[in-house]
């Protein structure tokens, strides 16, 4: 753990001047003494680039203190552009060596699907806290591998679920989980993209990706309904389509499901890699709630009874991070824990299941 820009003296000094002869307050006091996470992402990818590193340059409680890649080049130029010292950064081979260093508390795992399980367990074994990017694994038996590591080796584990620190959507939660509007009876929603990119992508393979759309945008949609409801699906029905097989060989491009919940409500949802969707529709015994977009980062949008929420967007990465850092320095468990991981894993195995079955599977 390293100290804030500000050194401790330092703020100490400017606050006593700031403050007169007068003493420090304790809410100075303890801003004082508090210190920033440093973090370590892995995997120099589209994701860390765009979004984490960019969020780390705004967040409070944590920065980017360390990078690990198997690109020498990524090294060096993102070591030059985010100032970070050479003794910071690893790569795939060596990352274990950074058990030694004090100044990263925290590892952020942006790798494909199939490398998430073996760089969480080895960084939870250095000694680190860890968040990893969703879907958490290739799947459930992964995903309890990989919370039973951090469990031995008493370290936390945090899935990257930005949208539970997002405010539109923890106001959905609000309306469904406390049956504002009465009990949600029906949920409809969907995520997905028009997959244009690289035919040779990992995305595409699933021995990297586990699986295509469902993996990677139905998981928010399984999300969405459970966090509608405040409640876990009982069972899966599902079914798919391919209008592009020979481009979507080895994964899924459009998956249709419908999920049983034990209050009753009907939902329903579906993925893709080849139709843009985003959106979560929900029906109560009094009125309806609805987000679009529901999922993205570049700004949600919601209504409640048709009129507009009214909500501002913030950057969900940078309170996503901020809000692990201080679950960290207070040993407190994420509200997005690799439990909450698991759970969407599960549903995403039943789902698989049910398109080779065609029945009903249970969750
Ligand atoms: P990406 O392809 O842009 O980056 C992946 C990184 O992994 C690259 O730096 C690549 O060099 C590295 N890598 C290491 N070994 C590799 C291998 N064998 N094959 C391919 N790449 C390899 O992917 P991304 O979009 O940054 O996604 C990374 C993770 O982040 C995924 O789990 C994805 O689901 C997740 N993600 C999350 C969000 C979100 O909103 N939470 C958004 C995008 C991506």
């Amino acid at each position: 753990m390293k100290s804030n820009n500000i050194t401790r003296r330092g703020f100490i000094q400017k606050s006593a001047l700031g403050a007169g002869a007068v003493m420090l307050s304790p809410v100075l006091t303890a801003l004082a003494v508090d210190k920033r996470m440093g973090i370590a992402l892995v995997g120099l990818g589209g994701y860390a680039g765009g979004q984490l590193a960019p969020a780390l340059q705004q967040t409070k409680n944590c920065y980017l203190a360390g990078l690990v890649t198997g690109t020498p080049s990524k090294a060096e130029a993102w070591g030059k552009k985010y100032n970070i010292p050479q003794k910071n950064i690893y790569n795939y081979q060596n990352f274990d060596e950074i058990a030694k260093n004090p100044d990263i508390d925290i590892v952020y795992i942006v790798l494909p699907v199939s490398m998430h399980k073996e760089f969480t367990i080895r960084a939870a074994q250095a000694g680190k806290h860890v968040i990893c990017e969703k879907p958490m694994a290739l799947n459930a038996a992964e995903c309890r591998e990989m919370i039973a590591a951090c469990k031995k080796a008493n370290r936390l584990l945090s899935i990257g679920y930005r949208l539970h620190f997002e405010p539109h959507t923890l106001e959905v939660m609000r309306l469904g989980q406390k049956k504002v509007l009465g009990k949600v009876t029906e949920i409809d929603n969907g995520n997905g993209f028009t997959y244009r990119g690289d035919p040779n992508a990992w995305r595409l393979k699933k021995a990297l990706a586990g699986g295509g759309g469902l993996m990677d945008m139905g998981i928010y949609a399984i999300q969405g309904a459970r966090y509608t409801l405040g409640e876990e699906p009982i069972a899966v029905k599902a079914t798919q389509e391919k209008t592009r097989p020979d481009f979507f060989k080895e994964v899924d491009e459009t998956i249709y499901w419908e999920l049983k919940f034990p209050g009753g409500a009907k939902s329903t949802g579906k993925s893709s890699y080849n139709n843009d969707w985003g959106y979560l529709h929900a029906k109560a015994e009094h009125g309806t709630f609805e987000l679009e977009p529901a999922y993205g980062y570049g700004g949600l949008d919601g209504k409640v009874n048709d009129k507009p929420m009214n909500i501002l967007n913030i950057n969900q990465q940078a309170a996503q991070m901020d809000d692990f850092a201080t679950c960290v320095r207070l040993k407190k468990q994420s509200r997005v824990p690799g439990e909450e991981g698991l759970k969407d894993m599960k549903v995403v195995d039943a789902i698989y299941r049910s398109l080779d079955s065609g029945k009903w599977e249970n969750v």
